[in-house]
């Protein structure tokens, strides 16, 4: 009997766990169901992405695992314990920089390490290596407004990652971008976020951008956000492509027109 037992270790705990999670806002107007009974593991070094429709509970279900709301019922866990508030453990980049315009890049990169106290030296040292590898080590004494929109997201993406979070909340963090330099920033950090090996939630609108850049994909319905499906987004021929080849690949477009289906989009007017 215990040799059978040894077959099956525990399972190991997931890097955030949602259990039968609802939230309602209450506000002097009413009280608002944003999400309802939500169940979602994400494993270590796995990449999930969120979709639905605007107003589904999509942010507000990255502020639960940013320990910046807490759930009305049900559990958020990082790491097998509940989450009390925000963890340097998580970190949140968001669709708007929030560089500030009077510190030069590298200054901005190293501020979340120096609100958390930590080792100023380390975090600069950690901040240069990290700017380098998101294409903005020329740029380390350049002010934010002599950059692009894409190059500013390099440059908050490199200060959430500073902290050295195991988890990385990304809401929708290219939307404010073109076309191209969606495309190419994509391939930019999922490239820097698998090589530092951190688990991702990303919310984005655009499934085309789900079906790339993540491993699984989870519907969500209309407000209030339950679960409706989940996708893996499994593509042949061993390595898993990059987010631009992935959408040359036959299976990209099978992956849309499911996705597509599920979302049920309606054009009003
Ligand atoms: P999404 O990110 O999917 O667009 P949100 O999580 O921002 O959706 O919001 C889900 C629902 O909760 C929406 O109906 C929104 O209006 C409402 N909501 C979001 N934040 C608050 C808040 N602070 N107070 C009251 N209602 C809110
Ligand atoms: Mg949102």
């Amino acid at each position: 009997m215990a040799a059978v037992l040894q077959e099956f270790p525990a399972a190991q705990p997931a890097r955030v766990e949602l259990r039968d999670v609802s939230l309602r806002y209450f506000t002097p107007a009413g009280e608002t169901q944003a999400l309802d009974r939500i169940n979602l593991r994400l494993g270590a070094g796995e990449f999930v992405s969120l979709i639905g429709q605007s107003g589904c509970g999509k942010s507000t279900l990255l502020s639960l695992v940013a320990g910046i709301l807490r759930p009305s019922s049900g559990q958020v866990c990082v790491d097998g314990a509940p989450v009390a508030g925000p963890t340097p453990r998580v970190g949140y980049m968001l669709q708007q920089d929030y560089l500030f315009e009077w510190r030069t890049i590298l200054d901005n990169a190293v501020l979340g390490a120096q609100i958390q106290g930590r080792d100023l030296k380390l975090a600069r040292e950690r901040a240069v290596h990290l700017l380098h590898k998101c294409g903005m080590g020329a740029f380390l004494h350049h002010y934010p407004r002599q950059l692009s929109g894409g190059m500013r997201q390099r440059v908050a993406l490199a200060r959430t990652l500073v902290t050295e979070p195991d988890v990385v909340l990304l809401d929708e963090p290219f939307s404010a971008l073109d076309s191209q330099t969606r495309l190419a920033i994509a391939d930019e950090v999922v490239d820097v976020l698998r090589t530092e090996g951190k688990s991702v939630l990303l919310v984005t609108h655009d499934i085309g951008e789900a079906i790339a850049m993540t491993d699984r994909v989870v519907v969500l319905s209309r407000r209030p956000g339950r679960i409706k499906s989940e996708h893996h987004m499994v593509f042949g021929g061993g390595r898993r492509p990059t987010p631009l080849e992935a959408r040359a690949r036959p299976e990209f477009n099978d992956f849309f027109r499911t996705l597509w289906d599920e979302l049920d989009v309606h054009v009003e007017g």
